[in-house]
């Protein structure tokens, strides 16, 4: 049977915070610690008496294996039986958003550097040559995959194709022509995106890095900061496989994750793993924002404003939200069937040690408490 997954936009054991450690020029600046994890335990103390509990606090000696093992492990799991993941990072820039998710262009990274984009992606394709083994041990038809990737950046309210080569650095005074669409079922899909069909680990990871590349290159020629923007890296995985219970197809049709149609003695199984790269949550200083700084500013927050919105309202089933804000922005409606329902979403705040980060480091414990 198909394991049971809670309803609610984070499953228990999913809202993480995690310290990165002081910068050496926060060091040699004199900058001061401000947050203590409680030992054992996993809450963050932010200065004298701001406490918050998490599922998972990381502090910041952390190693990358450890922040995946913990929280992302499972959920890669989870997409080989049809189940939908999303990881977000939230934080201020430069509170290790990049670093922690993988999203970043660096051709010298040590291995145990690597964030958990790349061991997400080694992870997936371990499991594919596992179960193929598997299979093929037992002398039954091995289960075929079809990987492939998209990667998007949200840049006020306009979407943007990473792996579109031929992207013209100026698209953003353009219309773009990808649209968000929504299906019989209630998935979301987009057209006018280009999707990446990939059969190897290495070849993923190079559209990683591609991408990357493309999202810092876009970024400097058009004079954006891409800490305004979003980067939403999807992976899309296809299965067939000879059905677990032949004998309980029709049983199985109705217990299924969506989006599992079996079909004869085959089932078919899809998911999608998004890792959201949000944009800097600092707020916009109010002097000197004018013009198209500005309406970034307004409509970066948007996005956010709309996620905490929809990410509370899907919290709180006590009050039986009916209304879930997910056309409030194009991050939200993107992200629509991969938050809550049949997915597994984690939450990771990012945050700064140090005591000049306070406000912001406040405003983003804060937040993450909001999914709670
Ligand atoms: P953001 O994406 O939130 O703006 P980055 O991921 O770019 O922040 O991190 C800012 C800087 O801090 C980078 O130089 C990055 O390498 C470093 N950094 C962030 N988190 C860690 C960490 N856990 N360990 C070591 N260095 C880190
Ligand atoms: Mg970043």
């Amino acid at each position: 049977p198909a394991p049971a997954v809670q309803m609610g936009a984070l499953q228990p054991g999913r809202l993480t915070g995690r310290i990165r450690p002081q910068l050496s020029k926060e060091k040699i600046e004199g900058c001061h610690i401000c947050t203590l994890v409680t030992p054992g335990e996993p809450q963050v103390l932010l200065g004298k008496d701001k406490a918050f509990t998490y599922d998972f606090v990381f502090d910041l000696d952390t190693w990358q294996e450890q922040v995946y093992s913990t929280c992302v492990s499972r959920l890669v799991e989870g997409c080989f039986e049809g189940y939908n993941a999303t990881v977000l990072a939230y934080g201020q820039t430069g509170a290790g958003k990049t670093y922690t998710m993988g999203t970043g262009f660096d051709v010298a990274m040590a291995e145990e550097e690597q964030g958990i984009i790349p061991r997400a992606i080694a992870h997936l394709f371990g499991g594919i040559a596992e179960r193929k083994r598997r299979a093929r041990e037992q002398g039954v038809a091995g289960p075929e995959f079809k990987v492939s990737a998209q990667f998007l950046e949200l840049y006020n309210e306009e979407i943007l194709d990473l792996f579109d080569s031929a992207r013209d650095p100026d698209a953003r005074h353009r219309r773009s022509n990808i649209k968000i669409h929504e299906d019989a079922n209630g998935g979301i899909y987009t057209t006018g995106v280009t999707s990446r069909l990939v059969s190897s680990q290495e070849e993923l990871i190079q559209c990683l890095k591609q991408g990357a590349l493309s999202r810092t290159t876009a970024s400097t020629q058009m004079n954006v900061q891409s800490s305004r923007s979003h980067a939403i890296f999807t992976i899309h995985v296809c299965q067939m496989r000879l059905c677990t219970r032949p004998d309980l197809v029709n049983e199985a049709v109705t217990g299924l994750p969506d989006g599992t149609a079996p079909s004869g003695e085959y089932e078919t199984l899809t998911a999608k793993f998004h890792f959201v790269d949000l944009a800097g949550s600092e707020r916009l200083k109010r002097t000197g924002a004018t013009g198209e700084r500005a309406k970034e500013g307004i409509s970066i927050n948007c996005g956010l404003l709309a996620l905490g919105n929809v990410i509370s309202a899907l919290g709180d089933q006590s009050k039986k939200v009916v209304h879930v804000p997910y056309r409030d922005s194009k991050l939200t409606r993107l992200l629509q069937d991969s938050l809550g329902g049949n997915s597994q979403t984690i939450m990771i705040a990012c945050v700064s040690p140090s005591d000049r980060d306070f406000m912001e480091t406040l405003n983003t414990l804060k937040y993450a408490n909001r999914a709670r």
